[in-house]
């Protein structure tokens, strides 16, 4: 029916006199005859011009009128472009609703710094570590590391990467005289260009590193108060639900243990040799409860919650300790920001290896409060490889940076040769919220068409599931 029907010159008229009754009985047709208008733009030009005229002539019967006429204004229009088009997240979560799971689909979680940040974990950010550093070091009446501030502050280095990174060259460059040189080669185009100032002797960039390495260490050792929140919970849940999940982390806190152990779900960090049933936990950069011996390469992971108590009874955090191998002096495990991690901690290569294989072999991979930082550049380069070797891969990332979903949306369109926006899940915001919700619908689907599946082949789960799908029990390795 067009627009120039008597139909429709009746409801104008209605409109500009401010009839109710009239605009009533008419709006009850067009409800239950929306297709009738077949050109909903007109129509609600029409109905808007009417409106007005209504105004300029009776401002009472325009109000009492105006209600009536909005809601006529929403018909005839196909539902989406009549309500707000929906956001991305909203359209990823909606498609995470739909996705077909099978029990033998494999899960990577990916956590990232952004996971520990919410309370009550409330851990401080990579940006965030630099001032606390400072304000470490500046509490000792030595105040070891005054210049190196002073330094920093003058030039603008509020990365704490950056400053390690800076401090780890250092320290190769001025082990070896003929590095050194050919770096000042390197760098320096004429002699005129070289540096004024004499370079620092062996000892002292050797003790900056130490004292800010230390620092750092103490830093990340107040992490072990650090509690889970419900992002480590939900984890923990659905690795507990879903049949094969593996958990990749580059925090070194304790948050997931905590929540693992709370559920006593067994997990094995890969380097520990722990029984294979148990669940993978893959922490990227070491974690506060590893110590590492230098000499005889043992690898020492102490209880967590000996490690708590301890400090609890006012015991400090150990940055050091004894090998119980070869009774050498054993460092904290905690891979540093830098660019050289693996040239400190040689057994980290293992660990990277699991996370590579997480990724080949995963059908989704979710990704937590990741920022792809340059330091960690080769994380991103493991994970494109993945992808574009296996296209079909879908890939949830959680951000409250909208620019770091995009970041990761562009890299993927750039490395994936075959990439389908239909395999891409962004979801901007809080991932209290947003991934927390992402995991309910995998799981819930999952056993849905497990359900569904009874009576047919039946699944083997690597890992002993209880009855309740729930819990399995914890055994201990050491
Ligand atoms: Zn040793």
């Amino acid at each position: 029916m067009s627009l120039d029907h008597p139909f429709f010159d009746e409801l104008w008229m209605a409109v500009r006199h401010g009839d109710v009754d009239s605009i009533k009985q008419l709006s009850y047709y067009l409800r239950h005859n929306p297709e009738v208008i077949d050109s909903p733009e007109d129509y609600q030009r029409k109905l808007r011009d009417n409106l007005s005229y209504l105004r300029r002539r009776s401002r009472p019967r325009y109000l009492r009128v105006r209600p009536f006429v909005e809601q006529l204004a929403t018909l005839g229009i196909p539902e989406k472009t009549a309500k707000q088009e929906p956001s991305e997240t909203e359209q990823a979560l909606s498609r995470l609703e739909k996705l077909k799971v099978l029990k033998k689909t494999r899960y990577v979680i990916f956590l990232g710094a952004g996971a520990s940040k919410p309370k009550p974990s409330s851990i401080p950010t990579v940006a965030e570590l630099l001032p606390e550093l400072w304000a470490r070091a500046e509490k000792l009446e030595t105040r070891p590391l005054d210049k190196l501030q002073t330094w920093c502050t003058n030039a603008e280095i509020t990365n704490i990467e950056d400053l390690l990174t800076a401090l780890t060259i250092s320290n190769m460059v001025v082990k070896k005289p003929k590095i050194h040189s050919l770096f000042n080669s390197i760098l320096y185009t004429s002699k005129d260009g070289m540096p004024t100032e004499d370079i620092r002797d062996r000892d002292t960039i050797n003790s900056l590193q130490e004292s800010t390495g230390n620092f750092f260490s103490l830093l990340v050792g107040t992490m072990l108060d650090a509690k889970p929140n419900t992002i480590h919970k939900s984890t923990v849940d659905a690795a507990a639900s879903l049949p094969h999940v593996r958990v990749v982390t580059t925090n070194y806190d304790a948050c997931l243990e905590q929540a693992f152990d709370a559920k006593d779900i067994a997990y094995s960090y890969i380097i520990d040799k722990k029984p294979s049933n148990a669940l993978s936990l893959v922490k990227m950069h070491g974690s506060i409860n590893w110590y590492y011996c230098d000499v005889c390469q043992h690898i020492m992971m102490p209880d967590i919650e000996k490690m708590k108590s301890a400090r609890e009874n006012k015991v400090p955090y150990p940055l050091l300790g004894m090998c119980t191998k070869c009774r050498s002096t054993a460092k904290q495990f905690i891979v540093p920001p830098t660019n050289y991690k693996y040239v400190l901690y040689p057994p980290i290569v293992e660990v990277w290896d699991a996370c590579r294989t997480a990724f080949d072999e995963g059908d989704i991979i979710i990704i937590v409060g990741y920022s792809f930082g340059d330091a960690d550049d080769y994380i991103a380069k493991m994970l494109l490889k993945s992808i574009s070797e296996h296209p079909d891969k879908k890939v949830i990332i959680c951000d409250t940076d909208k620019r770091v979903v995009k970041r990761f949306k562009q890299a993927l369109a750039r490395h994936v040769s075959d990439f389908s926006e239909e395999n891409y899940f962004p979801l901007i915001g809080k991932a209290e919220d947003l991934y927390v919700r992402a995991l309910e619908f995998l799981t819930s689907s999952t056993s849905s068409t497990a359900k569904k599946g009874a009576g047919a082949k039946k699944t083997t789960s690597k890992r002993n599931t209880g009855p309740s799908g729930r819990k399995v029990r914890k055994k201990r390795a050491r």
